[in-house]
């Protein structure tokens, strides 16, 4: 079987070191790996609508920004499909089909969506929309038969909703034209979350606490120095506790052991760092400074190639329309198979209407 990975983000802002770490780092990888037939990264601008119909601007802005993004931390749009959602109506047709697959119980348990909708204060006004975009979802993944799914794991629920709905189309309609997806976690335990500069559950566009790929350097300074660590952590010579400590969690999604003979050579690793800090003696301002150093390196060839394609704004648009001609293609080939297979193929099946011919011929 064809080996095709599906992801995207939503366009409601620019993306951060959480999308990073969670996803986008992941994805470059499996890119330059070689091993996948198929690549398709989607901008997800149908579902940010869901919950920012009132806003189609901010959407629309920030289009180009997620391009931007993909582009600066390394997807190559000659080996990897990077498309636009709402510009592949196949993807709404199938949705549509879905949602004769899932009861108003099942999407009401979806603890992503439970947890959104209370984050949003949307209480007994949740638009429809907003409330089915797991089924939405799993007609992203299913119409271009992705089988592997690089995300963070606020989204296990929706790749397990999507794995619910494939079984029972398969079998409603005894077929095997939909492929049931996996979900592909980072193997690091710091980036399956990564928590905001303020030490919240999340980093996330709606919370304000984040660290973009596009800030500069001195941005990104700023934030590193007045991030959250340990409150009772108050002087130098106190013992620190690394639990719900921010800046050792970035250390842990961001840390090489080489970056101690570069940066900080009194250490050999980060079991080190954390023996030390944990006794005592060791201040959160070194720890910050290091912390700056390392994400520098990984952050400063991400903006600078994404300075060389600000330049060229007309070729992000003209890489995201023929993505998304790409897309379209793939995605009316499975639409056909799966209106096959559910008997929506009225004009294509000429024993249909020889049948109905000899219904009345009797
Ligand atoms: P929004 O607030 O609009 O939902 P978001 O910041 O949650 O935005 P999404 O576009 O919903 O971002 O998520 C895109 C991808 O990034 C998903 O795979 C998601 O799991 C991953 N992701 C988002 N935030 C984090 C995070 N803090 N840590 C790890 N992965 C994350
Ligand atoms: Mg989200």
């Amino acid at each position: 079987m064809a080996k095709t990975i599906l992801t995207g983000d939503r366009p409601t802002g620019k993306l951060h070191i959480g999308h990073y770490v969670g996803s986008l780092r992941r994805r470059v990888e499996l890119q330059n790996s070689g091993e996948f037939d198929k690549i398709f990264i989607m901008i997800a601008d149908a579902q940010a609508l869901t919950d920012n119909f009132e806003n189609p601007e901010k959407v629309r802005q920030n289009i180009i920004e997620v391009a931007l993004d993909y582009l600066s931390v390394g997807l190559d749009p000659k080996v990897s499909t990077l498309f636009i959602q709402s510009q592949i109506p196949e993807l709404t047709e199938l949705s549509f089909y879905y949602m004769n697959l899932v009861t108003v119980s099942r999407l009401q348990r979806n603890p992503t969506v439970k947890s959104e909708i209370q984050m949003r204060n949307f209480e007994a006004s949740i638009p429809v929309g907003f409330f089915t975009y797991p089924i939405s979802q799993a007609a992203d993944i299913t119409l271009f038969k992705g089988n592997v799914v690089p995300v963070g794991e606020d989204q296990e629920p929706m790749i397990e909703q999507t794995r619910e709905i494939v079984r029972k189309f398969n079998s409603v309609y005894n077929t095997d034209v939909l492929v049931e997806p996996e979900i592909l976690l980072p193997d690091n335990k710091a980036c399956l979350r990564l928590p905001g500069t303020d030490g919240k559950a999340k980093m996330s566009k709606s919370l304000g606490n984040c660290i973009y790929l596009s800030d500069p350097e001195e941005e990104v300074r700023k934030k590193v120095m007045s991030m959250y660590t340990d409150p009772t952590h108050l002087k130098v010579s106190d013992p620190g506790h690394l639990e719900g400590n921010t800046v050792f969690t970035y250390l842990d999604a961001f840390c090489k052991p080489e970056h101690f003979a570069e940066y900080l050579p009194d250490y050999e690793n980060l079991d080190e760092l954390k023996a030390h800090y944990q006794r005592g003696g060791l201040g959160d301002v070194k720890v910050k400074k290091f912390l700056f150093a390392v994400m520098q390196e990984e952050l400063s060839p991400i903006r600078a190639r994404r300075a060389e394609w600000e330049k060229d704004i007309p070729a992000v648009y003209e890489i995201l329309q023929k993505g998304c001609e790409d897309a379209r293609a793939v995605g009316q080939q499975t639409l056909a198979e799966v209106k096959d297979a559910m008997k929506i193929n009225y004009f294509s099946d000429a024993e249909l209407i020889r049948a109905q011919q000899e219904k009345y011929n009797a």
